[in-house]
């Protein structure tokens, strides 16, 4: 209940309005006094006196009525405040009409308790008399809570500013709202000075409103290269993700340098180059070798044997029948050819490799053509191995370089003639798959080991188990040539000791006149 003093009697007790203000003050959780003029305290509420009781005021004081405010606050030592003196002159200001009213927060710690309050000084006109209202609302709750939520405000903030990806939130309209330490870092500004940029001014795009949010949204993120505050430019990943409150949408985004991942990626892409570029120089001096030892190998021996008969014929001409000379000079002629033949096969595959082959294709029948090839092996074969036909077509029409085929298809046959023993069957069998001729030339031969298939079709490449067998290695590169002038594959399965089967796969129609780069 509000106290009046004896010098002045504000209130007629009996006034309704009176009870009314009392009662309504008394309740309140404020600790208020209402001041004269002077600032003489002329009522307390039931909390001041409260207050007062429980902090050990003594009653003899009359909880302050009849003291002047300013005097107790001048002379405080109130709530042990060093504040006292600044809500003294808020008063001042509030009785001289400096101010219409005046608030002060202050520590007020007991011995057992952390308290803050804010002191309110009012003005305001009662009956024609100018009055004073001090309240002292104890905040402490709040106080904690503040301090509870800007601790916690704190430590997120300390923990944004240590990690190492820049984060961002930005607003509808695609202004920057918070920024870490990171993201100020990688853009090249200092900290805080994200906060009100345009996002789209740093990553260097348009903003087009939520479009351009829709397009930036999304899980996988971006790879941009943006320009930093100092011109330089950086690599980023960006992600943005929004984020829906309960007052609308922000975005966050998520920056991360990539800088060093590009040097990275860089760098073993290099090394990969210089791997693909030493791997073709070793493949390089490998074919180079190969070429040296076929050389060496397979000229010397025709060489060897011209020489011979050369040495006879000049040493023993005189002396020797006409059919050892014949026979001399024959073998002059074959070994000639032979070596002829291997420059040839050089010659073809460099040619292939550097400026192509011309491919003259034309329609025929491939039944009555295979044939007429395997006749001349047939012919010269018949007394060392069985070479046969097989082919359950009555006629297959065929658009084919008449010339190129019968290269590749000589290569095969002499293959599985050579490779195979005495005796030994060469199956020539022809048949059709949809639109494709299908040529396989079996034999029941050394086979090829397991080990050499894969490089097979490189130029100067012989298996393992061909040591007593001569060769140079270049039939088959020049066959698989061959057959793709034709648009065709050429494959091959073998088992050692078993035998091996080549399969060409031909279209039956070639595309027109072209220009085939080996
Ligand atoms: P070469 O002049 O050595 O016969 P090719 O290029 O025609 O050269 O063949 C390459 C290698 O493939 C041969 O050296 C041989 O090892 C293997 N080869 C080819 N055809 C056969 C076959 N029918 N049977 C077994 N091995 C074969």
């Amino acid at each position: 209940m509000l106290v009046p003093s004896n010098a002045h009697e504000p209130f007629h007790s009996s006034s309704d309005a009176e009870r009314f203000i009392q009662a309504a003050l008394d309740a309140l959780s404020a600790h208020i006094a209402l001041l004269d003029e002077n600032a003489t305290i002329i009522a307390v509420n039931q909390a001041w006196r409260d207050f007062a009781d429980c902090n050990g005021l003594p009653r003899s004081s009359a909880y302050g009525l009849g003291k002047n405010y300013l005097e107790v606050c001048d002379s405080a030592s109130w709530h042990n405040s060093d504040e006292a003196p600044l809500v003294a002159l808020g008063l001042r200001d509030v009785m001289r009409g400096v101010l219409n009213d005046f608030e002060l927060e202050y520590p007020c710690h007991s011995p057992t308790q952390q308290r803050w309050f804010v002191a309110r000084v009012s003005r305001f006109e009662w009956d024609g008399h100018p009055r004073l209202i001090v309240a002292h609302q104890n905040v402490t709750e709040l106080k904690l809570i503040q301090q509870a939520l800007s601790q916690s405000q704190r430590r997120i903030e300390a923990i944004l500013n240590n990690v190492n990806n820049g984060i961002i939130t930005v607003d509808p309209l695609g202004i920057i709202r918070t920024a870490n330490r990171a993201a100020a870092r990688i853009f090249g500004y200092d900290d805080g000075e994200l906060v009100g940029l345009p996002l789209m001014r740093l990553l260097g795009g348009e903003f087009r409103g939520a479009e351009t949010f829709r397009q930036l949204n999304g899980e996988l993120g971006h790879e941009l290269r943006v320009h930093r505050a100092d011109g330089r430019t950086v690599p980023i990943y960006f992600s943005l993700n929004e984020l829906r409150l309960d007052d609308g949408s922000v975005y966050t985004c998520i920056i991360q340098d990539i800088t060093y991942r590009k040097q990275m990626e860089e760098y073993v892409i290099e090394q990969e180059r210089m791997r693909l570029a030493l791997e073709k120089e070793r493949d390089m001096r490998a074919l180079k070798n190969r070429f040296l030892s076929m050389m060496s190998h397979e000229l010397r021996t025709p060489l060897a044997s011209i020489s011979l008969s050369y040495d006879m014929l000049k040493k023993y001409g005189s002396i020797s029948t006409p059919e050892e000379r014949e026979q001399a000079l024959d073998n002059i002629q074959v070994q000639v050819n032979l070596l002829k033949e291997m420059i040839g096969d050089v010659m073809t595959l460099s040619r292939g490799d550097s400026e192509g082959f011309q491919i003259a294709a034309e329609g025929c029948d491939l039944i009555t053509y295979c044939r007429d090839v395997l006749e001349e092996f047939q012919f010269h074969y018949h007394h060392t191995h069985r070479v046969e036909f097989e082919c359950d077509l009555p006629k297959l029409r065929a658009e084919i370089d008449r010339k190129l085929l019968r290269r590749a298809l000589t290569n095969l046959i002499s293959n599985a003639i050579k490779y195979s023993p005495r005796g030994g069957l060469v199956l020539f069998r022809l048949s059709r798959e949809a639109d494709q001729a299908v040529i396989e030339i079996r034999d029941e031969g050394i086979g090829i080991p397991p080990e050499d298939q894969a490089r097979l079709f490189e130029p100067f490449y012989r298996a393992r188990n061909t040591d007593s067998i001569p060769g140079t290695g270049l039939g088959l590169a020049i066959t698989r040539q061959m057959v793709e002038l034709h648009n065709g594959t050429l494959s091959f399965v073998s088992r050692v000791g078993v035998g091996t089967s080549f399969i060409i796969q031909l279209p039956l129609r070639q595309p027109p006149l072209h220009l085939f780069q080996g």
